[in-house]
């Protein structure tokens, strides 16, 4: 029988500060030699650990991400590539390296492009306010330097992410970024509107009415601003965030929002296969003692009924412009959408938020703007 497709991911969970509206699982500091050495081979045995029920799956891309993954040296992308491929058949076509701008440079780009076929660099911001507003260590400048830095060792497959909506920012301020972000000339883009999570700087701030996110009539404004600007601009709007020249979707994202299967490997990371879904608890000290002494990594487990894995097939499918195929879901689930959502679905479709559009179910223009109020509907 054929090995089904699935993607890895690998959590790299340092960065040299923390950023102070960011929720991802990282520490604040540059990790020497031995942590990463220990690291590595955390990482090894979490993998060994797992080889068996992954036994019947093909990684087609794989995605190291944080953190800030640009921020290890080389060999270590070496050993973990060494270390997969002396263990299964490993030869992904999409290989991402997610990096910030900073301390990236021609020579650094060549050596990880030896591995990587795929470079997402967190631009944020292209305005030199906006950088200072969301609290990032780089210039503009930077971004600049290391976009091109990119293409000169040879990424021809690179994606810029922008964060918008931070304090302060206009609609004119926006538009200015769009157009330098397009003048580089990316393959993809990703925009994420502000948002501020729980347990950050940035919360609290707002709590405190210290900072003061743009009105709300503002950021719609800014969502319709994108997708006009963008997609005249020749790219697709495939994902509610995403953007990118006809060929170059991300694969690895693709597999998150069709709820296809992935490993996740590292503190914070995340798997799901089929039935079951888990989430390694964010904390490094215990991932290492754990695998030190031939444990698996303290970790969030649940066996997902039919229902919500069909449930979240439909959110996550919907976060797709082409959104999801009726018939697949019920081939897939044994459930009837139409049947199953019932008057909700009708309220839905009646308020203009989603559509039927031949065979998919998917949200309309209004209703990405007001994606949140939909999948809270049919959670
Ligand atoms: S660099 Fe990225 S992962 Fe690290 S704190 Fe900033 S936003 Fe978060």
């Amino acid at each position: 029988m054929g090995l089904k497709e699935a993607a890895l991911y690998l959590h790299f969970p340092f960065c040299r500060a923390k950023c102070p509206y960011c929720d991802f699982y990282s520490l604040a500091l540059v990790p020497s030699e031995e942590l990463l050495k220990r690291y590595l081979k955390a990482l090894q045995k979490e993998f060994l650990l797992r080889q068996e029920e992954i036994s019947s799956y093909r990684f087609v891309t794989f995605y190291a991400g944080g953190g800030t993954p640009s921020l290890a040296p080389i060999w270590f992308y070496e050993e973990v590539f060494g270390f997969l491929k002396t263990v299964l058949d490993f030869s992904p076509r999409e290989i991402t390296l997610e990096a910030n701008p900073e301390g990236l440079n021609k020579l650094v780009l060549v050596s990880f492009r030896e591995i990587f076929n795929r470079l997402s660099l967190g631009a944020q911001s292209l305005n030199p306010e906006g950088l200072k507003a969301l609290g990032r260590r780089h210039q503009v400048e930077e971004v600049k330097m290391a976009f091109e830095a990119a293409r000169t060792a040879g990424f021809e497959n690179i994606g810029l992410d922008l964060i918008f909506a931070w304090p302060g920012q206009t609609l004119k301020e926006l538009k200015e970024e769009l157009e330098k972000l397009v003048s580089f000339g990316p393959e993809h883009i990703s925009c994420y509107e502000l948002t501020l999570e729980e347990g950050t700087p940035f919360y609290q701030a707002a709590r405190k009415g210290k900072i003061l996110l743009p009105a709300e009539e503002d950021v719609v404004s800014m969502h319709e601003l994108i997708h006009s600007f963008l997609v005249a601009k020749g790219y697709e709007h495939y994902e509610i965030s995403n953007f990118a020249r006809p060929g170059f979707r991300c694969r690895h994202n693709l597999f998150y929002w069709e709820a296809r299967p992935y490993l996740g490997l590292g503190p914070g990371a995340a798997s799901f296969f089929g039935k079951k879904r888990y989430k390694n608890l964010e904390d490094l000290s215990l991932y290492l003692k754990n695998l030190e002494e031939g444990k698996p990594p303290p970790r969030e487990e649940e066996i997902l009924s039919q229902e919500v894995r069909f449930r979240e097939a439909v959110i996550l499918g919907l976060r797709l412009l082409k959104g999801i195929k009726l018939e697949s879901l019920v081939k897939r689930f044994g459930i009837n959408p139409l049947e199953y959502y019932g008057e909700t679905l009708e309220k839905l479709l009646k308020e203009g938020l989603l559509e039927i559009s031949g065979e998919n179910l998917r949200l309309t223009g209004r209703g990405r703007l007001l994606a949140n109020v939909v999948f809270r509907e049919l959670v």
